[in-house]
């Protein structure tokens, strides 16, 4: 057996390419202000658009519940690892969907790969946004249904993509929110679309739940879509509900054929029940609290008019995740070191995430930031931007073109 010589070129490879990856140590809970790898740093970068990751009643829900319940579920759903809490927790997810019934993951990611797999096989058609994520992209090509992608929202390309297939079941599936962008999936039109073409649609709402909607309920209650208009709703509870896990909602005969086929829900263990309980404690405070999506919806509009002024380009997105378009890998990672040693963090989101030049600071916001954080970052991009060269600005420039005409294309 070789000493693995060959990925140890691709390794340094991805590094002279500006693609290298590296974790961070964060000591202490989720929240603004952190220590990561042994300092304090404001954080703009984690998904915990509510706050709760770290709140005292959802803390207190995992606390009770492991003292109850222990740590580990101890096997899979359908063995004996289904407890009460679980069982609770399906109910109120249902609940608060809008829907006949939901069923717990572990991850968002299986939850995915189970779901589209269970769905759609051989002689069926998954038809997915182009930037859809990850998860999704796998648990379509590994489903054995034909894989059709459409351009980003795009709904007269999306029509082509189903009728260009021939297929007994054809399931159309989209993130709500997307992750990279924080641009909404103009879901009432796909619902009708779906509706024309005698399609079924899927949503992924990761980024959605808790934020969009009244009640926080999510992109389908933004935009008004019943279960019958979007049979597929999934969500993750490792975003705004702060905790972890997922879980699919929709039809009585739809979840049933997860629990009774899905392999990522059959073959792995059921998430702690704890962390089921935190859930629950979770879904009370996103319910009650909407003074948390007011004031997030506060420090987004804050964000976009301070970015705006100070020349930098923002991507299109109402939502917690506000990209800034840098373009080139090399600047992006730039500006977020510079951000970095002022004691802000931002990660640059570079290609294999995102298409090549297209690289970006996803800044997300969170209802716990203040606005005296927010300054504090808006103050820094000025600063980096003042000092930006000649050369950097015209790269600026030349992606927030290369960046509409891929729109338009
Ligand atoms: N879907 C989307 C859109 C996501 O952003 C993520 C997580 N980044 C997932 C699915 C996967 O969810 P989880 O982290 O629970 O596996």
């Amino acid at each position: 057996m070789s000493d693995f010589d060959d990925l140890k070129e691709s390794l340094s490879a991805r590094k002279a390419q500006h693609l290298y990856r590296t974790r961070r140590l964060l000591a202490g809970p989720q929240q603004p202000l952190q220590q990561v790898d042994g300092q304090s740093i404001l954080s703009f970068c984690s998904n915990d658009y509510l706050g709760l990751a770290n709140h005292p009643n959802v803390k207190k829900a995992a606390t009770e519940a492991i003292t109850e319940f222990g740590v580990g579920s101890g096997a899979s759903h359908l063995v004996n690892g289904h407890s009460e809490l679980h069982h609770k927790l399906e109910l109120a997810l249902a609940e608060f969907t809008g829907r006949d019934r939901a069923v717990l993951f572990s991850t968002g990611f299986m939850a995915n790969l189970g779901t589209v797999s269970a769905l759609v096989g051989r002689g069926d058609a998954v038809i997915q946004d182009k930037w859809n994520h990850a998860s999704l992209i796998d648990a379509g090509l590994s489903s054995g249904a034909k894989f059709k992608r459409y351009q980003h929202c795009d709904m007269p390309s999306l029509v082509r993509q189903i009728e260009s297939v021939d297929a007994k079941r054809k399931l159309i599936v989209t993130d709500g929110v997307f992750s990279m962008d924080g641009d909404i999936a103009p879901l009432d039109q796909m619902a009708s679309i779906a509706e024309q073409t005698n399609a079924c649609l899927m949503i992924d709402d990761a980024h959605g739940l808790g934020v969009l909607g009244d009640t926080g309920a999510g992109s389908a209650e933004y935009f008004g879509l019943d279960q019958t208009r979007l049979p597929v709703l999934m969500g993750t509870l490792g975003k705004a509900c702060g905790t972890f896990g997922a879980f699919v909602a929709g039809s009585e005969a739809m979840v049933e054929t997860l629990i009774q086929n899905a392999r990522s829900y059959i073959y792995t263990t059921a998430l702690p029940p704890a962390v089921a309980a935190a859930s629950l404690a979770s879904l009370e405070i996103i319910k009650h609290e909407s003074w948390r999506r007011e004031h997030l919806n506060n420090m987004i509009s804050m964000l976009r008019a301070g970015v705006e002024k100070i020349g930098f380009t923002l991507m299109p997105s109402s939502t917690p995740i506000q990209p800034v378009l840098i373009g080139e890998e090399a600047l992006a990672l730039s500006i977020s070191r510079q951000l970095e040693a002022r004691g802000l963090l931002v990660t640059a989101i570079r290609p294999p995430t995102v298409p090549e030049k297209t690289s970006r600071l996803r800044i997300t916001l969170s209802a716990s930031h203040t606005e005296i954080q927010v300054k504090q970052l808006l103050e820094a991009l000025s600063d980096i931007f003042q000092g930006l060269s000649e050369q950097d600005l015209e790269s600026l420039d030349a992606a927030r073109t290369r960046v509409s005409l891929d729109e338009i294309s």
